[in-house]
């Protein structure tokens, strides 16, 4: 999400005569684009800021700018913990940036955190200044009204919007005249995207089917899920489409029940697992990966085993693994306790990435012997020897180079996996 709202603000900023800098030691302005969703995140920010207040140090003119959610979330105070803090712009703000830029250099601080009903960048082109030409990300919903009591988002984000699927499309195309292979669609619930033009309302499962059939050359992948909208029509259009990625992100937090209902996530367990029969009635190739919360207000040691026979049962292929992190503003914050201590909390999730790891393994094992389609991404990490693709579970599969190039597609058969990745051959 932060990529994409990056490339929107040096849209925004190109647009107006700024350059993009090739370092924050060369920029005149440095902007940070932040995250509130847990509190190291936050911590991480605070810790660049102190890095770009040396630069400042030695060249005190010039400005740094805090963007997105942390900066809705934390406003004027920000600039008043944070001397070195001379813009604050929200998620809804990046238009106005030219506007309040002036107004810094004029030797004023400048703040617009004002969230919007409507806001959804779709006339912006983004300049896609950080990715590897193949593969590119379109946002095609904003904001979340859901509520989850744990989380910032609804009060950094604001309300669920949706982009018209004509400037969805028309980004497709221009991406497609410069070669992207790959395109991930993106918003903070992609399968709640709903947009309404006159008497029909266009649903997600609409608008993978026009994007899918009108670019079949493309990859089409989409995250994040979530489960209480992840409908069988859905799961019929993955399957009648090849170019559809074989692959579902479906954040699961928790699984018991009665956790579930205390964070507000709007489905129980049984829920959860007759989406996860679902996908595999309807796409049985398709991968399956999660978010898993642990250490939750009220998470008793029966809730977490249920988060760990749910993960045996799902036998996911990845999973991001957070402890619960009180977030100020939210409804667990402000009406919950806070009561499992920090080293139950550490111990919970110790088990459950243990888990994982056991799991990832096996499943990678399985894959041994298997023939992927591959898009090639780039160089391998380790070796310029060796390159690296994904296939269409989204798996990483590594492989030595016969003269690749990235954005080619190529058959590997897979010889050796770790929990990671997947080893293997050109055939
Ligand atoms: N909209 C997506 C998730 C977006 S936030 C969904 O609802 O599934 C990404 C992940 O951050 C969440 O899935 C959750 O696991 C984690 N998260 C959110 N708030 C958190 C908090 N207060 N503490 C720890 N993890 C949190
Ligand atoms: Fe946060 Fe819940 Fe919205 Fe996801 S669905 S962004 S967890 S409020």
């Amino acid at each position: 999400m932060n990529v994409a709202d990056s490339e929107v603000v040096a849209s925004v900023l190109t647009n107006a005569g700024y350059v993009l800098a090739d370092s924050y030691q060369e920029a005149d302005f440095i902007f940070l684009n932040t995250c509130s969703i847990r509190e190291n995140a936050e911590q991480r920010v605070f810790g660049r800021l102190d890095l770009f207040n040396q630069q400042k140090k030695k060249y005190p003119e010039i400005k740094v700018g805090v963007l997105g959610c942390m900066a809705e979330r934390l406003k004027e105070e920000l600039m008043e913990r944070k001397k070195v803090v001379d813009l604050v712009v929200g998620p809804d703000g990046y238009r106005d940036l030219p506007n309040l830029l002036a107004q810094t250099e004029s030797g004023h601080k400048a703040i617009n955190v004002i969230l919007s009903q409507d806001e959804t960048y779709a006339d912006i082109a983004p300049v896609r200044y950080e990715n590897n030409g193949v593969s590119a990300f379109i946002s095609i919903m904003r904001g979340c009204q859901n509520m989850c009591s744990y989380c910032i988002v609804p009060y950094v984000r604001g309300k669920e919007r949706s982009r018209s699927p004509e400037t969805i499309l028309s980004e497709l195309t221009e991406l497609k005249i410069n070669n992207y292979k790959e395109v991930t669609l993106i918003g903070q619930n992609v399968n709640s995207y709903v947009f309404e033009a006159g008497s029909e309302k266009i649903t997600f499962d609409k608008l993978l089917e026009k994007v899918a059939s009108e670019f079949p050359d493309i990859r089409i992948r989409f995250s994040t899920n979530h489960p209480k909208d992840l409908s069988d029509e859905l799961l019929k259009v993955m399957a009648k489409y090849n170019n559809v990625c074989r692959s579902i992100h479906l954040p699961v937090q928790s699984g018991s029940s009665a956790v579930l209902k205390t964070m507000n996530r709007a489905y129980s367990r049984e829920w959860y697992l007759d989406r996860i029969k679902a996908i595999k009635k309807f796409v049985p190739d398709c991968a399956i990966s999660t978010d898993i919360m642990v250490g939750f207000c009220g998470e008793t040691e029966e809730d977490h085993k249920d988060t760990l026979s749910m993960m045996e049962e799902v036998q996911y292929d990845f999973a991001f693994m957070f402890k619960y992190s009180d977030r100020p503003g939210t409804y667990a914050s402000k009406k919950m306790n806070d009561d499992v201590p920090e080293e139950v909390k550490v111990r919970r999730l110790n088990e459950v990435i243990e888990l994982q790891h056991k799991i990832s393994l096996k499943t990678k094992k399985n894959d041994i012997g298997k023939t992927y389609e591959v898009l090639v991404e780039g160089f391998s990490k380790k070796s310029s020897l060796e390159m690296v693709g994904r296939n269409s579970q989204n798996k990483a599969i590594v492989f030595p180079s016969l003269n690749n190039k990235p954005g080619d597609i190529v058959q590997v058969v897979v010889e050796k996996s770790t929990s990671a990745t997947l080893i293997g051959k050109i055939i």
